[in-house]
């Protein structure tokens, strides 16, 4: 029988020597392994849960220059978190895209309309007017944008411009994980970091298969520890001491059953004071988020969390019924890992920036990544280059760009070639867009591929799920490249689905078992069962 990708990459991970071992795989994760792996360094990626699993699958999707940091007055990280979302949208232009933002302001509130305008030019200044123009509103003006905005207690509002990440965020992650195997890392899920020693200049690193539970043990000259909310937790179980650490805001997102209007996100200011957003995801609709100072980055969606945003959502909005927890589809829940440095009191949460630190200790080839934002991922993977290069690491191969799409001229290939085999006609009716764009976007080159099998078989562009628009030939290639462990691997991080399709309905539906089957052939039903039985309301 042939092996997975995930049981070739864990014998590798055994035998193996590397460079550099990187603990976390999310956004900051991602972004080191691909620039590393880029650059010929011997990398290994191994992440305790699914790759982007974690904070990085509970952000609200943008990529953001920062907009509400101008409040607290830190141009310098506004100007530069602009600089890296303009990058990241140039970079990928099909899933890093501009969107309008309504932004309508309560009578009352701390600034005047005029003031917030002035920021959103100030603002569109520092994003180096890379996107359009912000323009002023009267109340009129808001409702005549979008009826969906109540405006009695309105005096006025401004749309503006920022990004945000088409597909998810948990995917854009997983495209730096796959770009990191493409340059020979070696990448494992479900592979937890437990015990470390450093003998002889070498870190041995003690692991757990939470799959199988079986322990092994990894060898390797530099250690990064990109454990998110949980790098202060692993760097305690490696006895180190480090100048950052963590304090942490949880954050909840509501995904509600609503028909969003997809050209633009309304944005408002919370009852708490804050910025607080509903965003168009696929056919439904993301709404949060909130900012709660918690200890423990272990966190879940409590009642007050669910009623904060479905108050805040039908004050704000006029919607024909309110919105009650029967609309609720699916809940996001995180914590945001805020670095401050060892002796600062600072807690006014709103307040705290949202910068990231690395902090290197040479001697003994150690590196942990503080904070952060998928916006500035990019320069994340940079400096860590950088770093590497301090703490020896060598470059076997010349610079070269790690990320974004291929050039525009394969693009331009792909897209030929899907007219002419009449690729958007195949797709379902019910699809909300051709199936070029979303091919491309998702896949990129490798989308050739899937021509190729439709070219062999139309069957293989049949949808599988009668709720969700994947192909048979894209569950096929994801089984293959994507290292799909658990179905939830797919169905909640490399795509959307169990976002935007209620549970029951997704469990019901009567492709699944085909659709397992394809992902994990004889294991099928046992991946089926896990997911119903970990995903059981009752069980959570
Ligand atoms: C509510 C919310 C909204 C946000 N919105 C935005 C936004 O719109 N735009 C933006 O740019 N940013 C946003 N952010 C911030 C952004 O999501 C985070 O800064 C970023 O995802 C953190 O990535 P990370 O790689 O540091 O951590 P994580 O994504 O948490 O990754 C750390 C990984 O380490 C793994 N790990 C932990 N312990 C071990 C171990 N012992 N062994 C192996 N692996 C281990 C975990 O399983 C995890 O996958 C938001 C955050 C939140 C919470």
């Amino acid at each position: 029988m042939s092996l997975s990708l995930r049981q070739t990459n864990l014998r590798k991970l055994i035998k193996r020597h590397f460079d550099v071992l990187i603990l976390g795989a999310g956004i900051n994760g991602a972004v080191s392994a691909a620039s590393l792996a880029a650059r010929g360094v011997k990398v290994a990626l191994i992440d305790k849960g699914d790759f982007g699993g974690s904070t990085s699958s509970q952000s609200s999707n943008l990529a953001w220059g920062g907009i509400k940091y101008l409040e607290s007055g830190e141009l310098n990280l506004v100007s530069h978190l602009c600089k890296s979302r303009n990058h990241l949208m140039k970079s990928f232009p099909s899933t890093v895209k501009e969107i309008r933002f309504l932004t309508s302001v309560q009578k009352g509130f701390r600034w005047p309309v005029p003031l917030l305008y002035l920021g959103t030019l100030l603002y569109w200044l520092m994003g180096r007017f890379a996107t359009r123009a912000p323009v002023a509103l009267t109340r009129e003006g808001l409702k005549r944008r979008d009826p969906r905005i109540r405006i009695n207690a309105a005096s006025g509002g401004f749309e503006y411009s920022d990004c945000y990440l088409h597909d998810n965020d948990s995917r854009f992650v997983f495209s730096f994980v796959r770009t990191a195997m493409n340059y020979g890392a070696v990448a494992a899920n479900y592979i937890g970091a437990t015990a470390f020693a450093r003998k002889n200049g070498v870190w041995l690193v003690s692991t757990r298969d939470e799959i199988d539970g079986q322990t092994s043990e990894v060898k390797c000259d530099v250690l990064i520890n990109a454990c998110g909310p949980e790098v202060d937790c692993v760097n305690n179980m490696a006895a180190r001491k480090t100048s950052y650490r963590h304090v942490f805001s949880k954050g909840v997102h509501l995904m509600v059953d609503r028909t969003p209007d997809p050209s633009r996100i309304l944005a408002f200011f919370a009852s708490d004071g804050r910025l607080f957003f509903v965003i168009p995801m696929g056919p439904k609709t993301c709404i949060g988020t909130t900012d709660t100072e918690v200890s423990d980055p272990a966190v879940s969606v409590n009642d007050d969390d669910r009623e904060f945003i479905l108050s805040n959502a039908n004050d704000l909005l006029n919607l024909s019924e309110p919105l009650t927890k029967a609309d609720i589809i699916a809940e996001r829940c995180g914590v945001r890992p805020l670095a401050v440095s060892g002796e600062s009191q600072k807690t006014d949460w709103v307040e705290l920036s949202r910068k990231h630190h690395i902090e290197v200790s040479a001697p003994d080839a150690h590196i942990s990544i503080f904070g952060g934002k998928l916006t500035d991922c990019i320069n994340v993977g940079d400096e860590i280059v950088e770093i590497a290069a301090t703490l020896g690491v060598k470059f076997p191969v010349e610079p070269r760009r790690w990320y974004g799409e291929p050039d525009v001229k394969v693009k331009e290939e792909f897209v030929v070639q899907a007219q002419l085999m009449g690729l958007d006609e195949l797709a379902d009716p019910r699809s909300c867009e051709p199936l070029t764009d979303r091919l491309w976007r998702r896949y990129g080159a490798n989308a050739f591929e899937m021509l190729e099998t439709v070219r062999e078989n139309p069957g293989n562009a049949d949808r599988l799920l009668e709720h969700a628009e994947y192909l048979r030939c894209e569950v096929e290639q994801a089984g293959r490249r994507e290292m799909i462990t658990k179905l939830e691997d797919f169905l909640r991080r490399r795509s959307k689905i169990s976002l935007v399709v209620r549970r029951n309905d997704i469990i019901d539906d009567p492709g699944l078992r085909e659709f397992c089957e394809i992902l994990f052939g004889d294991q099928a039903e046992a991946k089926l069962q896990e997911y119903v039985a970990q995903t059981d309301p009752d069980k959570q």
